[in-house]
């Protein structure tokens, strides 16, 4: 069969090596309006819903140069005073309980280790490639230059601004504000002086410090050579603004009162971006009733990053559309399939938005009762997290 992916984020990506993993006699052909694979994004968790698949596709050389495996995570509160939770071991305990690593990784290391072996197991890419138009009942797009590009499948991993969904939808809703934004920050750790902050981040770990409307986060990238930081604070963006250069010294006001050491590593910062994170509403169907376009990721569903499962979960879907299809005799049998593939994903791909909301409740506590409470519950499973423990990871 022909396969045309529009996208080549993650999503899309693992898309096509999910495709050409389980049936290498597809002829896989991804549209990305991007001129070329370019060095955007910061940081991304990779947890091991994701890692193994990434790993069973054969990236396991490429990412293990690129990636980061943070042996200590710690929770606190904004002061920073005292210590919420904490696991010593971390990654090896990811990788005892689950049998795949956690990975702290660069977004353009790990979408130019996909790309490249994309291309090894025979994956068409047509970068510059924008689809304006989607035909869903005669299985075509149409490009920007005025191209026509059909195939017995169309997938859709074309990301939370989705051109796909709107007209599938047939409507021009645009993705929903959350509430808040993102301050994204990535740092070169031989740049650091301090000798605190140099102790500080010479062990590779992941840390979390949660506040009132706010939390923070930070890892490591490339075998700890670089480091990120995520802000989380309520948006001020104006309307129609996604995307904007932050102000520091706006940024460093945010977080007067938090923890010292966050405030050295703010301090550091010489230049930042802000970006609002936005939702959308639940989607009825995720592919057509006549097999030809199949949706996911961002697509349809983007969720806040307080799981960090936005990526995780498009690799997930990338893997069961890939699998399923590979199980289809021709084109015939793609309806069915597709219909088996939304059966699987969507119910568990709207538990992680709703589950990244609730998440954004339990780091935002003001202080009062239910931060005391929630505190309570860290310091008793301190040790033993047990089930309902407040953080889902
Ligand atoms: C601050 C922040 C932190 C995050 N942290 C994490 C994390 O730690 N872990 C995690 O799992 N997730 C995280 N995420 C979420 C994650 O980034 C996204 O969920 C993920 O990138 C979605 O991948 P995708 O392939 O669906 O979409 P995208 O990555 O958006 O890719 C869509 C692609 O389609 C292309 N495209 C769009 N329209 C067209 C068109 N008309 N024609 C051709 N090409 C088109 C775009 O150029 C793009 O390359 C985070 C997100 C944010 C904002």
């Amino acid at each position: 069969m022909n396969i045309v992916i529009v996208g080549a984020g993650l999503g899309g990506l693992g898309a096509a090596l999910a495709l050409k993993s389980a049936a290498p006699l597809h002829n896989v052909l991804v549209l990305e309006s991007a001129p070329q694979l370019a060095e955007i994004g910061a940081g991304l968790q990779l947890t091991p819903n994701a890692t193994r698949l990434l790993l069973r596709w054969g990236l396991g050389d490429r990412l293990e140069k690129v990636a980061a495996s943070p042996e200590i995570l710690t929770i606190l509160p904004y002061k920073g005073d005292k210590v919420l939770g904490r696991r010593n071991g971390f990654g090896k305990e990811m990788v005892c309980k689950y049998g795949s690593p956690f990975w702290d990784m660069h977004r353009a290391d790990l979408q130019l280790a996909m790309f490249e072996r994309a291309q090894e197991l025979g994956v068409r890419f047509r970068f510059g490639a924008t689809v304006t138009e989607y035909d869903f009942e005669g299985s075509k797009v149409s490009l920007s230059n005025g191209d026509e590009v059909s195939g017995d499948l169309i997938i859709a991993a074309d990301g939370l601004w989705s051109r796909a969904r709107t007209q599938f939808l047939r409507n021009n809703d645009s993705p929903l504000p959350t509430g808040d934004l993102a301050y994204r920050i990535v740092l070169h750790t031989n740049i650091i002086e301090d000798e605190v902050l140099r102790e500080f981040v010479s062990k590779p770990r992941v840390h979390l410090w949660v506040g009132p409307d706010c939390h923070a986060i930070y890892y490591p990238l490339r075998n700890n050579t670089m480091i990120n930081i995520v802000l989380l604070v309520p948006d001020d963006l104006p309307e129609n603004v996604a995307k904007a250069p932050g102000d520091i010294g706006q940024m460093r006001e945010l977080f007067r009162d938090w923890d010292p050491l966050l405030q050295r590593l703010l301090a550091l910062v010489p230049q930042v971006q802000k970006w609002r994170l936005m939702n959308n509403t639940e989607m009825d169907s995720w592919c057509n009733e006549t097999g030809t376009i199949a949706f996911l990721g961002d697509a349809c569903h983007p969720m806040l990053p307080y799981m960090a499962q936005g990526a995780n979960s498009a690799v997930e879907d990338a893997a069961v559309l890939g699998t399923l299809i590979a199980k289809a005799r021709d084109k015939s049998d793609l309806p069915a399939l597709l219909r088996i593939y939304q059966h699987l994903r969507k119910p568990r791909s709207w538990e992680m938005v709703k589950g990244s909301l609730r998440q954004r409740d339990v780091n935002h506590l003001r202080d009062g009762l239910e931060q005391q409470q929630r505190d309570k519950i860290l310091l008793e499973q301190l040790d033993t997290p047990l089930p309902g423990y407040p953080f889902y990871w």
